[in-house]
């Protein structure tokens, strides 16, 4: 994940919506924002990649109601053969900001009228990684002998679809001495 464009980078202050129009309007006003974004950071450790979808921000009588859906692709590890596969991930989105500031809720509008949507965004990507993931639906994995990847080519171990209980009875008559 290390060739990309600088060009294509994408500041976190994009991140910072000013909301200070929504704070001064009444209960019920709304705005929906479009994000379209090469590559930001949502923390240090933290890159999104073509983070795309629309938010509804939406003035409530405790801050700012933030909904919405937003789509990514995520590099995640095939959890059969280990290749690298892109997998496209949701994140459905529904966070109160508080306005003022409330510690009963995690998110706040600033006093300047900043909603920052990085920690909220950092959250659900973890949130969203996906587990188990599959290059695809029949992938044949790793042989568990040579590690062999067999999507690639079939290996010369001995390929035996016994059920792992019965491979427990062959291998002790494997070992059982012979009378001969
Ligand atoms: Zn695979
Ligand atoms: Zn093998």
């Amino acid at each position: 994940m290390t060739n990309y464009q600088p060009q294509s980078f994408v500041n976190r202050r994009v991140l910072k919506i000013n909301v200070g129009f929504l704070l001064a309007e009444g209960v019920g006003y709304q705005r929906t924002i479009e994000l379209d974004l090469p590559r930001v950071h949502v923390a240090d450790d933290l890159a999104l990649d073509y983070l795309r979808g629309k938010l509804r921000l939406s003035r409530n009588s405790r801050g700012i109601l933030v909904q919405g859906k937003l789509r990514m692709p995520v590099i995640s590890e095939c959890s059969r053969c280990l290749d690298l596969t892109l997998v496209p991930v949701a994140l459905e989105i529904e966070e109160l900001y508080s306005f003022p500031a409330s510690p009963d809720i995690l998110y706040s509008v600033d006093e300047t009228g900043i909603l920052d949507l990085a920690p909220l965004l950092r959250e659900e990507a973890i949130l969203a990684t996906p587990m188990g993931v599959l290059c695809r639906p029949d992938c044949a994995g790793l042989c568990p002998e040579c590690g062999q990847n067999l999507n690639e080519a079939a290996c010369d171990c001995k390929q035996n679809d016994i059920d792992p209980r019965l491979a427990i009875l062959a291998q002790l008559t494997k070992a059982a001495p012979s009378n001969d």
